[in-house]
């Protein structure tokens, strides 16, 4: 198995929305803000080689929405994801699998891309399953007003429309050595792949924690529909990581792609970054 770090840009989104109750005081020394509280995350995503499967986890922001819902997201960076798959030697055609951690538009809405003469859309990934689970699959297709805006229909019903969607469950293992894990308090069943890769466990962390700056547990984000609950899966989620020494792959830190994390007195803390290539 070989795992590729695949960026796909950067977006911006407000920094008091991503730390939650947590004051600006303390989380500007994490993120650094421009003048309009906004805050520069990533949208990275990652690979996985593996025999005859290229499993593609998340695929960003996607290019088929409008300049007016682009212009509140500030996309920059000189990353795409056909550029990032083209350095890691593949291309779009290639993936066969679409492993989807959520479908909050910042994940999944490279799924689908518009059609030729832009009449309808199709999926980007004409070869691809595209995975989710009964459990989401229902909870973003019949959204809560507090994430209906996260939820784009254009994103989600082509999907099950072009006949390639799959459905997976909790503690299912839909690929060798890739185990999943629902988390349910930052949406409803949320995935977390945990990989096998090299005798260490790689998990990408999705949103449960956004960025290494998220690892104490008060800094749960706004958009949480449970926040008491996302505090109880991470709490047991970090102690789990620091004890069988986990790698946490992160897709919105701007910064770091990896880190181990330890035991402290204060509680789980990081212990070092790292690149995925550095493994
Ligand atoms: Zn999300």
């Amino acid at each position: 198995m070989k795992l590729h770090t695949i960026d796909t840009g950067f977006f911006k989104l407000d920094g008091g929305a991503m730390f939650g109750v947590v004051p600006k005081s303390m989380w500007q020394k994490l993120n650094q803000p421009d003048e309009n509280n906004m805050c520069t995350w990533a949208m990275r995503c990652l690979l996985i080689e593996d025999g005859n499967k290229l499993i593609l986890i998340d695929n960003g922001i996607g290019n088929k929405q409008d300049d007016k819902f682009f212009g509140h997201y500030f996309l920059h960076g000189d990353t795409s994801l056909d550029q990032s798959l083209k350095a890691a030697g593949f291309s779009k055609d290639d993936i066969t699998d679409v492993f989807l951690t959520h479908l909050h538009f910042d994940h999944c809405g490279g799924s689908i891309e518009w059609n030729k003469d832009k009449t309808g859309f199709i999926p980007a990934f004409k070869n691809a399953h595209f995975w989710s689970n009964a459990n989401h699959w229902e909870w973003a297709t019949k959204p809560n007003a507090r994430e209906k805006a996260s939820f784009l229909k254009e994103n989600i019903l082509p999907i099950q429309e072009s006949g390639q969607l799959i459905l997976t469950e909790d503690g299912a293992e839909p690929f060798a050595g890739v185990k999943v894990k629902y988390m349910n308090g930052h949406t409803d069943g949320m995935m977390l792949p945990h990989i096998n890769y090299k005798g260490k466990t790689v998990v990408f962390m999705a949103d449960l924690l956004p960025s290494v700056g998220h690892i104490p547990l008060p800094y749960v984000m706004a958009y949480d529909t449970r926040p008491l609950l996302t505090l109880t899966e991470k709490a047991a989620f970090l102690n789990e990581a620091a004890e069988k020494e986990y790698i946490l792959f992160f897709e919105h830190d701007p910064i770091n792609q990896c880190c181990t994390l330890q035991q402290t007195e204060k509680g789980v803390r990081l212990k070092e970054t790292f690149r995925l290539e550095d493994i």
